[in-house]
């Protein structure tokens, strides 16, 4: 492994100055980024501890419901607030990882996650998000966990986190630091597809930190549902995953959410699927339908054309459950 230098700075200035360098990273709990620079994907300069910071509250907020960017996955899945308000965040962070890094890791770790393509884990190989311009090893290799929507002929891999699709889902927002200040995106707005530059995880730009997410409240507690299908039932990421949430009054749908994961760059919010089914009753028939419509654009490589049928029947089963079907 590289040399590298090691800081905890005390204060968010302090933390900014230190990243302002392209060379340096942040580090918090460090249960992906450790392993990339073991392996050679990653050597910054400089390591920037901000566990000093105080981004570990979960608080109401007139925007929702705050979450820093420093909460530990395991307490974030257990906080009574997101239990009561937001029980798909905590059914997506269960289904993630295993119990002893859910401790380690932070919400914004959890943001900042790299893609599990192995290609890119593995540095004798070509990988355009590792080294732009080498070219794509999944692409003509074995792409059974890649993506089915989204992706370039430079990057067909798949961003790894559940939480990010439930947080997608639920039309979080990002609160995002820079030396002129703070701004605010969109989560579906924060995660990028590989386009030209699959090196490019995120719009976060050089000297930006992650302080914190809201999730404006809703009425989806009671009708919500992460249903996630991996090769093993813990410690595996998602062949497919999704996020249904539904406010339903009156037995009608007022409002739909959906999100994937598994299936693109970036969580993918199944936004033709959420109108059809607004206005409709929460039946199978039109819980198949808007699964078929969020298909439409899918396209599969050699190896992961199962995924095709594996999607629209998780969006339906996802939605049976939320809408008490199941
Ligand atoms: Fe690299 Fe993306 Fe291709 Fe995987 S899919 S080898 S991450 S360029």
């Amino acid at each position: 492994m590289k040399q590298f230098q090691y800081i905890r700075p005390a204060s968010q200035a302090a933390v900014l100055d230190a990243i302002a360098k392209s060379g340096s990273k942040i580090i918090a709990g460090g249960t992906n980024l450790v392993d990339l620079m073991k392996k050679g994907v990653m050597s910054p300069d400089k390591l920037v501890d901000i566990n000093s910071l105080p981004l570990n509250t979960i608080n109401t907020s007139p925007k929702g419901l705050h979450i820093g960017a420093l909460v530990l996955n395991s307490v974030l899945s257990e906080n009574s607030l997101v239990l009561d308000k937001h029980p798909l965040l905590s059914m997506a962070l269960k289904a993630g990882a295993s119990p002893q890094l859910r401790n380690m890791a932070t919400v914004g770790g959890n943001m900042m996650q790299r893609t599990r393509c192995a290609y890119f884990y593995d540095t004798t190989m070509p990988c355009n998000k590792r080294t732009p311009g080498t070219g794509c090893g999944a692409m003509g290799g074995y792409n059974r966990m890649h993506a089915i929507f989204g992706s370039s002929p430079q990057c067909i891999a798949v961003h790894p986190s559940d939480m990010c699709v439930a947080l997608a889902a639920l039309g979080a927002t990002v609160t995002i630091a820079g030396k002129k200040g703070e701004r605010h995106i969109p989560f579906t707005e924060f995660h990028r597809l590989p386009g030209e530059h699959p090196e490019m995880d995120n719009h976060l730009a050089t000297g930006e930190m992650i302080l914190g997410v809201d999730i404006p409240d809703n009425n989806f507690a009671k009708n919500s549902y992460y249903l996630k299908v991996r090769d093993r039932q813990s410690y595996a990421f998602a062949l497919v995953s999704v996020a249904a949430a539904l406010d339903l009054r009156g037995g009608v749908i007022k409002e739909a959410r959906l999100a994937m994961g598994g299936v693109a760059h970036k969580p993918w919010r199944l936004f033709d699927a959420e109108k059809f089914l607004a206005g409709k009753a929460p039946t199978e028939e039109n819980f198949n339908k808007a699964a078929q419509l969020a298909m439409q654009s899918a396209k599969a490589y050699e190896y992961n054309a199962f995924k095709l049928k594996l999607a629209p029947a998780t969006i339906a089963e996802a939605l049976k459950h939320a809408g008490g079907l199941a």
